[in-house]
């Protein structure tokens, strides 16, 4: 802009007259130098400003001219000056100088045009670099707050997200505390709240519910022999076919393993539990198919009803766990109803069961002796062990009563244990006191034939006691159900290998079963009191059968000389009962006593 000024001021100087240093006009050669001077002092000052960071910029916008330029108004400037010098030494004419001076003006005015080029060029880069930083900085704070607007809302959804997942993962983990993850039926943890929501509604309809205790037979076999994918696998079938088998408005329940609980709404009439019952008896026992076998199952349900058997949930379930035990106990595939004098059966029970844990050490356990007989010269040839218990409250509790009960409990395994010591090391002591041959029957229940361990105990015993094995004749009670387990049916083998007597004891009571007599290794038939006096056919049959199988023959419960000459013509080997004596404790035991029937001529 100076530039342009002091230009238009040198014009000025020079241009108003035609001639420049004509007489009639002089110049002020001051004025002109001046002037000149400033228009020279404009590109000194701006090449004095050159450095190389500029330098390469201007290379950078291609305005490198500018330092041209500038040199060209310099170059004209002075030769003006020297001009001016020259005039005024009087080296050179006016005329000369004029020239001079006009021809710098016009370099000047040329440059000055020159000058706008690169100007413009810095002008539009500046302008444009502001323009880029503007929008480049707009778009980097765009960016920015895009990604901030991304971040926070990822960070928002993220959270939403996870909220969701935990309240997902809350509903899954709260239905899978209710559910059981095999059968998807609800599991027991649901159990208590479905029977008192029950009670509540039998409370409003005075009306009675049931409530099922559910035990597949046999699935702990089924499961050993087939593999736990198969048993599980029958297990869902089972769940599935006992839904379909109850109403809608019932509900069923996995109790854990085989066991179901099915809770029924109220109903009318009693006989609505028998249909029910006989449904899910039904559904269960269809064939099922089981990878390459074809199956059937059954199940035994104990039923207890609100409010007759259980005022709450856990006396309902108790009772009719009970009831289904006793429907195991009458033969499995079948169902027990609860009674209210089974509940107080069941009170007394668990009396028991509570005094029976300390019966072995308070010493409250002990063995009675009665003698067998064989028959045909009345010689005592042996001894059943019968267990006699008095407990704390100096009350004598029947085998009869309390076996059942330790049985249910499992204290059977160490009640028999201690039977199968004491009996074995009473044989060995009348051995010693001269009888060598007195053999010793001692009951075993099938639970304890389930133990896997028993044979071995027992060898070892007999091995402790260097006793013969002949000698121990082990009685086991007739239960069919119990008996067709594999454990039982492997112990009587391994019993049988051993050398001792297996006698069936109680013949005829059960469920007799012609096929497992044949395959089983019984080698005594006991025939139950309850056939004496033997003057009726079931007991005659039962012998001659004996007989025809090739087994040995006891009869037990002989009570007079007519029963005793009878089992005798009948070719009854041995016998027991309270004609020869009743069972009495070792001490008063007679190891030869001989006995004589009395009235033979009764038989005929
Ligand atoms: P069981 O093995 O059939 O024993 C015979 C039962 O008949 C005994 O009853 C015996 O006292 C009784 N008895 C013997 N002779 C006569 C008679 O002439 N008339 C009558 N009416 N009864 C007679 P007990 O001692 O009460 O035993 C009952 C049942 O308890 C036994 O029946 C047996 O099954 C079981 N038991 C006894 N001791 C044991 C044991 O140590 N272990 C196991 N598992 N069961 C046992
Ligand atoms: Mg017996
Ligand atoms: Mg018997």
């Amino acid at each position: 802009m100076r530039h342009f000024k002091y230009t238009s001021e040198l014009n000025a100087l020079i241009s108003a007259p035609a001639e420049l240093f004509s007489e009639s006009h002089p110049v002020k050669l001051g004025d002109i130098r001046n002037t000149i001077i400033n228009i020279r002092q404009q590109p000194i000052r701006c090449l004095s400003m050159i450095g190389n960071s500029e330098r390469l910029l201007m290379n950078f916008i291609g305005t490198e001219s500018v330092i041209e330029i500038c040199q060209r108004d310099i170059e004209s400037a002075n030769d003006s000056l020297l001009a001016l010098d020259q005039y005024e030494n009087g080296d050179i004419s006016r005329d000369v100088l004029q020239q001079q001076i006009v021809k710098s003006l016009n370099d000047f005015r040329a440059n000055s045009t020159d000058f706008e080029l690169p100007v413009e060029k810095t002008v539009k880069f500046v302008a444009n670099f502001i323009l880029t930083i503007i929008i480049l900085s707009s778009v980097v704070v765009l960016l920015f707050a895009v990604f901030i607007s991304r971040v926070v809302s990822a960070g928002l959804t993220s959270r939403e997200e996870a909220m969701d997942a935990l309240a997902q993962s809350e509903k899954r983990n709260k239905a899978l505390a209710h559910t059981d993850t095999l059968t998807g039926l609800p599991n027991r943890n649901l159990l208590e709240h479905t029977i008192d929501k029950a009670i509540n509604m039998s409370e409003r309809s005075n009306l009675p519910f049931a409530v099922m205790f559910i035990d597949l037979d046999r699935f702990k076999d089924i499961n050993d022999s087939l593999g736990h994918a198969l048993g599980d696998k029958l297990l869902v079938t089972m769940a599935q076919r006992i839904s379909k088998a109850i109403r809608a408005t019932d509900v069923v329940v996995r109790f854990g393993g085989d066991e179901f609980v099915a809770v029924t709404d109220c109903f009318k009439s009693i006989e609505t539990i028998d249909l029910i019952a006989h449904r899910v008896l039904d559904a269960i026992g269809k064939p099922v198919e089981l990878g390459n076998d074809i199956l059937k199952i059954t199940a035994s349900i104990g039923i207890a009803c609100y409010p007759q058997n259980g005022v709450n949930a856990s006396l309902l379930l108790k009772h009719a766990d009970i009831a289904m035990y006793q429907a195991k106990h009458a033969g499995k595939n079948q169902y027990q109803a609860t009674d209210k004098l089974s509940a107080i059966k069941q009170n007394r029970k668990l009396k028991l069961v509570n005094q029976l844990h300390h019966a072995i050490a308070n010493n409250e356990l002990t063995l009675v002796y009665q003698p067998i007989i064989r028959l045909v010269d009345g010689v005592t040839v042996g001894s059943e062990a019968l267990l006699r218990w008095t407990n704390m409250e100096n009350e004598v509790i029947g085998p009869d009563e309390f076996i059942p009960i330790a049985e249910h409990s499992g204290q059977i395994i160490d009640i028999g244990n201690w039977v199968l010591q004491q009996a074995c090391e009473q044989c060995k002591a009348w051995h010693e006191a001269g009888a060598t041959h007195h053999a010793m029957a001692i009951n075993v229940s099938s639970h304890q034939l389930k133990d896997q361990h028993f044979a071995q105990r027992l060898e070892d015993i007999l091995a402790s006691l260097s006793l013969p094995a002949e000698c121990i004749h082990i009685e086991v009670t007739e239960n069919i159900a119990i008996m067709e387990e594999q454990a039982c049916v492997t112990s009587l083998y391994r019993l049988s290998e051993l050398g001792v007597q297996l006698l069936l004891d109680d013949f005829g009571t059960g469920y007799s079963c012609l096929s497992y007599l044949k395959n089983l290794p019984f080698d005594v038939l006991k025939i139950d009191k309850s056939f004496m006096p033997a003057n009726n056919t079931i007991a005659s049959t039962i012998i001659a059968m004996g007989h025809e199988l090739d087994m040995e023959v006891v009869a037990e419960g002989i009570e007079t000389d007519m029963c005793y000459a009878m089992l005798q013509k009948l070719n009854c080997q041995y016998g027991q009962g309270y004609l020869f004596q009743k069972p009495v404790p070792a001490s008063e035991f007679d190891i030869y006593k001989h006995y004589k029937c009395s009235v033979p001529e009764a038989v005929e």
